[in-house]
């Protein structure tokens, strides 16, 4: 019998479920920071969400990395820090620590980030709307009038003067059509990492075992003596994963990467590895899920064997998703290179300042290599703003870098400063009655350093 491959859709109507001003999709860290941003001034501002929950990688089990700079300066602000602070109020998240190979880190609680996104998108008036998946977009001519969402209401559409794409891959602006690129020059695209967290484990005597016997517990860059502090990263301990491995362990990475939570038996992984998963085809996402699980019970399993103070650990939970590293990025009136970023380049229309080294981890496997520019470097307005295509601005992950710039401008703190950036630029653009592709920079750049934002 012959294989149908396609089926032809009858065109329909669909319900209008809101008109607003401001539309972000997705409710992670550039998207949390933009509804923030451009709720101001009376705008009506609506944030979408497919998940149960807003907060996106915030809420794996992932420390912030980047709101320091290479020389130590705090070079994220703003909204950014208020995030933090709010959180810390709550006793759920750390100081930013400096750390020789991450620059800086910041230690957050999951649950507690997920709580405070919902808080803050209520007392910012932002409306919120979870469980929709936004699968298209509406457009006239080369303008985004809205998206098209899906949920267990059916198909309907939400009309927004501006839509902020703050979903990672992009999936607002490729409906759109706007140029997408994917990987490196074949696709390759840095591989994803299903988290998990350990519990009841001896944290000082890992602590102890890395400072005492450096030649055994190996680290990568950083001192071992960095190690007495409350809050760290590994990465290293290749030894032991050579151990484990001729002991019939199968373990995907070279590296022990952990990291401690907010409460000192805690430690989340983050070690499984699946390459070549593609998070916007379902059947590569779903097979990437699967073998992650499978793998993280063989790293639970090396852990307690081979690594001191997690003898009488246990695998206490498991993050919700496997996050992603790299998928689509958009190609916009500025593609940022690792060129740029090696060079600490300064730009006019700078929206945001970051330092964190372009940190590779290798789609084919492997390694991970970072690249360090010695302090830090901006990142223009216009790497926000798709070429062609109006009324859209993209923050985050899927701004428009290339594969090794997205390195690191990648992690959540930068992210986080995008999203602030595109949420006031939307704003401001709407109350001058200008499209966003024609704000004035300078009033933007104004604003973020009004209200806290670092800019050189
Ligand atoms: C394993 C791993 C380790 C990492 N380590 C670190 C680290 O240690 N520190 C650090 O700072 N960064 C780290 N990063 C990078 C960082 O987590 C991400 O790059 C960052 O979170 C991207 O933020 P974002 O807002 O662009 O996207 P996301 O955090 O991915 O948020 C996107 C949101 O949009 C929603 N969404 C997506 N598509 C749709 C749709 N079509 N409709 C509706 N909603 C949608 C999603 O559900 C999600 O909530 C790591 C990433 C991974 C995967």
């Amino acid at each position: 019998m012959e294989q149908i491959k396609t089926i032809h859709e009858p065109a329909r109507e669909i319900p209008v479920r809101a008109s607003v001003d401001i539309l972000v999709v997705g409710g992670g860290p550039s998207g949390l920071m933009a509804a923030q941003a451009a709720a101001a001034e009376g705008l009506k501002v609506m944030l979408i969400e497919s998940r149960s929950y807003l907060g996106g990688n915030l809420t794996i089990g992932l420390p912030i990395l980047g709101f320091l700079g290479q020389k130590g300066n705090q070079i994220i602000k703003g909204l950014p820090q208020r995030f933090i602070d709010r959180l810390k109020e709550r006793g759920a998240a750390s100081d930013h620590r400096p750390c020789a190979l991450h620059v800086s880190l910041t230690i957050i609680d999951s649950e507690e980030a997920k709580t405070l996104a919902m808080q803050l998108m209520e007392e910012a008036g932002v409306e919120v709307l979870m469980y929709v998946f936004c699968t298209d977009v509406v457009k006239e001519g080369d303008e985004v009038k809205g998206v098209v969402i899906e949920s267990k209401a059916g198909r309907e559409a939400i009309l927004a003067k501006t839509v902020i794409d703050c979903t990672g891959d992009g999936d607002v602006a490729f409906r759109a059509g706007v140029e997408c690129r994917k990987g490196d020059a074949e696709g390759g695209m840095q591989p994803p990492t299903l988290m998990f967290c350990m519990r009841g484990v001896e944290t000082q005597k890992l602590r102890d075992a890395i400072v005492n016997n450096p030649e055994t517990y190996d680290m990568d860059i950083m001192p071992h003596e960095s190690f007495r502090q409350r809050n760290f990263i590994t990465v290293g301990l290749r030894n032991q994963i050579r151990k484990a491995q001729a002991a019939g362990i199968d373990i995907p990475v070279a590296r022990t990467i952990l990291i401690t939570g907010m409460n000192e038996d805690e430690i989340w992984v983050n070690m499984s590895r699946v390459n070549g998963t593609d998070p916007t085809r379902p059947e590569s996402y779903t097979f990437g899920e699967m073998e992650g699980r499978k793998q993280i019970y063989r790293i639970a399993e090396y852990l307690k064997g081979f690594v001191p103070g997690f003898e009488n650990a246990w695998m206490e939970k498991v993050a919700p998703f496997m996050g992603i590293r790299e998928s689509r990025v958009t190609v916009g009136k500025y593609v940022l290179t690792a060129q740029d970023i090696l060079a600490c380049r300064r730009f006019d229309d700078a929206i945001a300042v970051a330092s964190y080294p372009v940190d590779l981890h290798h789609p084919k496997g492997g390694d991970c290599t970072l690249e360090y520019c010695g302090d830090c470097y901006d990142i223009p307005y216009r790497t926000l703003v798709p070429e062609k295509v109006e009324n859209l601005l993209v923050a985050g992950r899927c701004s428009s870098m290339n594969h090794e710039a997205m390195a690191s401008t990648r992690v959540m703190s930068t992210c986080m400063a995008l999203g602030e950036a595109a949420g006031r630029a939307a704003r401001i653009a709407l109350l001058d009655g200008v499209k966003p592709s024609e704000v004035d920079v300078e009033k933007v750049r104004e604003e973020l350093r009004a209200t806290g934002a670092y800019l050189r």
